[in-house]
């Protein structure tokens, strides 16, 4: 899950960055409103989490601007406590949630997990697919009622397949979701993920479309 982030206190992004990083988001830091515009123009994200407050361009700009050029993605809104009227602005202007500061992070990952499966058009929090079950709160995968141990980005992975099982995912889309902008992607590595998520659940889980990506077959319960 590609989540950019766009924070310019240095202290409270850095922190945020972090908490989010260890829950398994490829996450994507910028602390300038024109600058997260421009990242728009080249690149996906997932999910946004946006401060009112930034230079270049205030965030209700920035958010008004990414609706009306058809960006759909969630967006959570970080507030001051007292500015009422901002949370108001901003959910009238597309925002799907917001906090107010201080916040707890752990707070923000489960309204983040709440955006997330709304997005997906799910409201039950466990995805299944077939015997296989992804817990996003707890972390957690089990295939035929067995448990199934995951790295993080195996995880990572896997939730972006599930969220969008019977879809072909292109190679590019998944190292995003995967990386964002901070690590070179070496040529084989989505591969290596592929073939060990195929390892740990079952050989026939993800299927290769050639010079394209990956799909995971939608499956019923
Ligand atoms: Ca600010």
């Amino acid at each position: 899950m590609r989540l950019l982030l766009v924070e310019d206190d240095m202290l409270l992004g850095d922190g945020v960055r972090a908490g989010l990083k260890q829950e398994g988001y490829a996450v994507d830091w910028l602390t300038d409103g024109e600058a997260a515009w421009a990242a728009f123009t080249t690149d996906q994200f997932d999910l946004m989490v946006l401060d009112l407050g930034l230079p270049g361009l205030p965030g209700l700009e920035l958010l008004e601007r990414l609706r009306k050029n058809g960006h759909d993605l969630p967006v959570l809104i970080l507030t001051a406590r007292d500015a009422i009227e901002d949370r108001v602005k901003g959910l009238d202007g597309g925002a799907d949630d917001y906090l107010t500061k201080p916040f707890d992070l752990e707070e923000l990952s489960a309204r983040l997990r709440a955006l997330s499966r709304r997005r997906a058009g799910r409201s039950a929090p466990l995805i299944r697919n077939g015997e296989l079950e992804l817990d996003p709160a707890a972390h957690t995968v089990s295939y035929a009622v067995q448990p199934v141990e995951l790295s993080n980005r195996e995880f990572a992975l896997l939730h972006l397949l599930l969220d969008h099982a019977g879809e072909v995912m292109t190679r590019a889309r998944l190292e995003e979701a995967l990386y964002g902008w901070d690590v070179e992607v070496e040529s084989n590595t989505l591969e290596v993920y592929v073939h060990r998520l195929r390892r740990k659940i079952k050989p026939s889980l993800i299927r290769t479309v050639r010079g394209v990506g990956y799909l995971l077959e939608k499956e019923s319960e």
